[in-house]
């Protein structure tokens, strides 16, 4: 007899045969007539509710086989029509063999009694190892499985290539100072230079190096050759900020087109995002409407919008003049020429525009070197996608395509050209107009779970003194 996964069971119209799962309860109760087993094996929200009769089963055997919540069971059975609520089959138990317990005493899951509090998002935190085990993160985490498989499907079918940039690099994309050094150098003896700083071109590489914070640079490299490229790929930022929507360890997505302006660049974005949330909403209904139900009500309703809306297009100009006349009091406040703190942006998106926002031109010497120059020469083509409950979501421009420009920008941004020598030669030979962006991965989950902490939509998160690890 082969396994048969429970949402293949729960879709089943062929009733009244022999069926085997396997999987872990999450419920056992009833009485001593019958006991009412549920049984989840991740293959989606649902579960499968198994009926184990007192003769076969009695309510102390069960016990005693450890057939609790958490533990990993076998259940052999008759699939037969459910007079239970809520599901339309269920499994009628001839044999159920446990493979591992859960001790219900020491079990970090074990369900607590009614009048108290369940498990908080916090206190599951601290044992992500055990948290993909609860309904929240198996939704969490199938969602996060969709929306990867529709990123590269949605690539995949425009034309574009995939891309792996690499993990360590010896630069700083984004100039911000945000990052991870990589060394194999002593901790306690490292070797020292005559000005008596670590000497690394004594290090592996002969250079310092560090774990990258965007695969956008190597990704221009790849689109200067293949036309259409995108890297989807692991980045790491020192984020000195312990807010709820960075990480220090994040996915991030990034096409790269040669040809494209920042129009282009604005209408692929758009199209990607609303069509990576109606993805969602047609193959994660279960997971959705769960998340909807126990945690945001506007869930769904805010999903289908996105999809059906034009994001409102403005410029940086444009919007500060609209913060300066708002009527909220902003803890930063705004003007010219500083950046725009995640209250501002949520301002715009949520209260202002009331929809998705695409911010354009902003100042330069508040965006990284490689943004093209607007002809004023104080603003950049710099795009900024603001979703609600989020602020930015992507990051993107369209970007220098003028050497002498590029060396100019690096030379007052302190870009050292020796690191970038490799970079700077697409300028040199060939160069072409190109555009691109970086979409945050977990903060489009966040957007689309509607969960409110950037912690609880990646399976191991990475923060500040999070040393659970
Ligand atoms: P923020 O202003 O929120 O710090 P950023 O402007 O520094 O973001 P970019 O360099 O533009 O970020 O990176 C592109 C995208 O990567 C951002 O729009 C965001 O979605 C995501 N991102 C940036 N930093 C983080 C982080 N620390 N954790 C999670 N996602 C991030
Ligand atoms: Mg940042
Ligand atoms: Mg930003
Ligand atoms: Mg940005």
């Amino acid at each position: 007899l082969r396994r048969t996964s429970v949402q293949d069971l729960l879709r089943s119209t062929e009733l009244d045969r022999e069926v085997l799962v396997k999987g872990w309860v999450r419920t056992r109760r009833g009485n001593k007539y019958v006991q009412f087993i549920s049984v989840n094996d991740g293959s989606g929200f649902n579960s499968i509710q198994v009926v184990a009769n007192a003769e076969l089963f009695p309510e102390e055997k069960l016990k005693a086989d450890g057939v609790d919540n958490g533990a990993a069971v076998a259940v052999r059975g008759k699939l037969v029509a459910s007079q239970g609520k809520g599901q339309s089959v269920e499994i009628q138990a001839e044999e159920i063999t446990v493979y591992g317990t859960a001790d219900q005493e020491s079990y970090p899951l074990q369900k607590r009694p009614k009048d108290q509090k369940g498990i908080s998002l916090e206190e599951l935190r601290k044992i992500a190892h055990l948290r993909p085990r609860t309904n929240t993160f198996g939704a969490v985490l199938r969602i996060r499985h969709a929306m990867s498989f529709a990123v590269h499907q949605y690539f995949n079918s425009h034309g574009y290539f995939y891309i792996h940039t690499p993990i360590i690099t010896g630069s700083d994309a984004e100039g911000a100072g945000q990052m991870f050094r990589v060394t194999t150098l002593s901790d306690t003896k490292p070797p020292l230079n005559e000005a008596g700083a670590v000497d690394y071109s004594q290090d592996f590489f002969g250079k310092a190096t560090n774990l990258t914070v965007s695969g956008q640079l190597e990704g221009e490299v790849a689109a200067m050759a293949l036309g259409k490229v995108y890297t989807f790929g692991p980045t790491f930022r020192a984020e000195n900020s312990n807010t709820a929507r960075h990480l220090a360890e994040f996915w991030m997505i990034e096409p790269e087109v040669a040809f494209f302006d920042l129009q282009d660049n604005m209408d692929l974005a758009e199209d990607f995002l609303k069509s990576l949330v109606r993805y969602a909403l047609e193959h994660c209904p279960d997971d959705l409407q769960f998340l909807n139900d126990q945690y945001d009500k506007e869930l769904l309703s805010r999903l289908k919008f996105v999809v059906d809306n034009d994001f409102q297009r403005l410029t940086y100009t444009e919007a500060v003049e609209i913060l300066k006349s708002a009527k909220q009091k902003f803890e930063f406040p705004v003007d010219w020429g500083t950046d725009l703190q995640s209250e501002h942006e949520r301002y715009l998106v949520e209260k202002h525009f009331k929809k998705p926002v695409i911010l354009t031109n902003y100042p330069k010497d508040i965006k990284a070197f490689y943004m093209k120059l607007d002809e004023d020469g104080r603003t950049v083509r710099a795009m900024d996608v603001l979703f609600p409950g989020i602020g930015e979501i992507i990051g993107g421009s369209q970007r220098e395509d003028d050497l002498q420009k590029l060396q100019q920008r690096m030379q007052e941004m302190h870009v050292p050209e020796e690191d970038l020598w490799w970079y700077l030669d697409t300028r040199r030979f060939g160069s072409a107009p190109h555009a691109g962006f970086g979409l945050g991965f977990e903060r489009l989950i966040l957007f689309i779970t509607g969960m409110a902490n950037i912690r609880d939509v990646i399976p191991f998160p990475r923060f500040p003194k999070s040393a659970e690890f």
